[in-house]
């Protein structure tokens, strides 16, 4: 026999209970109080990983501005007109064109796709495989009819 350690009851059988940081043997009743501690112990602590999935490091291609500024042009569109069309300040795409600033990733992803070119490349990823673009371009246009 065991008596509860709260109501000081009789019981066959006791249970282990946490009360307000209390580990206290109690009846089932007493129990319902307080919240039942598991026999084996599940305090695994899971350590937050720092998220490190961008740890390749992209660099610009050398001479980015020329090449934008090129892509630009065999499109036959006016620097305004991009800016325009990216929702970017005119300056801003000017000055990249000039190399006086370097796209942020946003940026550089959004004048990549607008003209089909590489501004950021990885320089440890040797082939650069650009077998994926052309699935990337059907399922945009997949998206594309759904909007229509
Ligand atoms: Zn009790």
């Amino acid at each position: 026999m065991a008596s509860c350690e709260l109501c000081g009851r009789d019981v066959d059988s006791l249970k282990k209970v946490k009360i307000e940081r209390a580990t206290l043997k109690a009846c089932d009743s007493c129990g319902k109080m307080g919240e039942e501690v598991a026999t084996e112990s599940k305090k695994k602590q899971k350590k937050k990983k720092s998220t490190t999935r961008r740890t390749k490091k992209d660099v610009l291609v050398n001479g980015y501005g020329e090449k934008l500024k090129e892509a630009r042009e065999g499109q036959q569109l006016s620097i305004e007109e991009v800016a325009d069309d990216l929702n970017e300040k005119e300056s801003l795409i000017a000055k990249i064109e000039k190399e006086d600033l370097k796209p942020d990733k946003s940026l550089a992803e959004k004048l990549a796709k607008k003209f089909d070119i590489t501004l950021y490349t990885n320089p440890e990823v040797a082939d650069y495989d650009t077998g994926d673009s052309v699935d990337n371009r059907k399922a945009t246009m997949e998206d594309v009819a759904d909007i229509g």
